[in-house]
């Protein structure tokens, strides 16, 4: 006997088994063979026996069982939930950071927490005027997330 791996049209994987593969061919020719799960018969042979059952079936154990690292406490997720508060409390201002910066200092606009994207000059001197500035290197996977 041997054990043939049969995939119909739609891509279902069954087994069959048949005396030989000319037994097969004759078979599937004569429109014997069909899906099991949808009747097709445009059976083509998949990868033939030996009979390996690579986990097929297998129950994965009880998640209980195993140990589930906490990725809350790793640093990189704390500094991660951090940058990601900073990013929910604060206006993204783009180009006009700077700009937006000193309005605020200024009082032409009400305070609020902003982000945004300042050269390095441009950040000197928003210090120089008083203006406090915290550079905040955003995690790329947050950036693409986020904006
Ligand atoms: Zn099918």
């Amino acid at each position: 006997m041997k054990v043939l791996n049969l995939r119909c049209a739609h891509g279902h994987g069954f087994e069959g088994w048949f005396g030989s593969e000319s037994e097969f061919e004759a078979q599937r020719d004569g429109g014997q063979i069909e899906c099991p799960l949808c009747g097709d018969k445009a059976v083509v042979k998949g990868l033939s026996a030996p009979r390996l059952n690579l986990g097929a079936g297998r129950k994965e154990p009880p998640a209980a069982d195993v140990p589930v690292p906490m990725p809350e406490q790793s640093p990189e997720a704390r500094w991660m939930r951090a940058v990601r508060d900073v990013l929910a409390r604060t206006e993204d201002v783009g180009d006009r950071f700077a700009q937006e910066a000193r309005r605020m200092h200024h009082g032409e606009v009400e305070e609020r927490g902003i982000r945004g994207r300042a050269t390095p000059e441009e950040a000197v001197a928003l210090l120089d005027e008083g203006i406090a500035v915290l550079p905040l290197p955003v995690p790329a996977a947050l950036k693409e997330t986020l904006q």
